[in-house]
């Protein structure tokens, strides 16, 4: 069975978790997404046609690819989310 996954979503969603960690702003899920969303439309997609234990190998590929772009992409949204996240402070 073979799946169109793109892979930069994927290793975006893994790198803001680990970012958010480091940074003291809001970590709730809607911040998380949007920092997401604001990181991958920076970035290009790469798309892969995956079949049950290829991933891996092609995941680790990606990231050293990509590893210091993807990073910065998020940091940037991270703090442009942070100035303005998109719900009320109480929430
Ligand atoms: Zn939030």
């Amino acid at each position: 069975m073979y799946k169109l996954k793109n892979h930069m979503e994927e290793f975006v969603l893994n790198k803001t978790d680990e970012i958010l960690k480091l940074m003291n702003i809001c970590k709730c899920e809607k911040c998380r997404l949007d920092i997401a969303a604001l990181a991958l439309n920076e970035l290009p997609s790469k798309y892969v046609v995956t079949e049950q234990g290829e991933l891996y190998a092609r995941a680790m590929e990606l990231e050293q690819q990509f590893d210091v772009d993807v990073e910065t992409a998020i940091i940037k949204a991270a703090v442009v989310v942070s100035r303005s996240p998109r719900h009320s402070v109480t929430e």
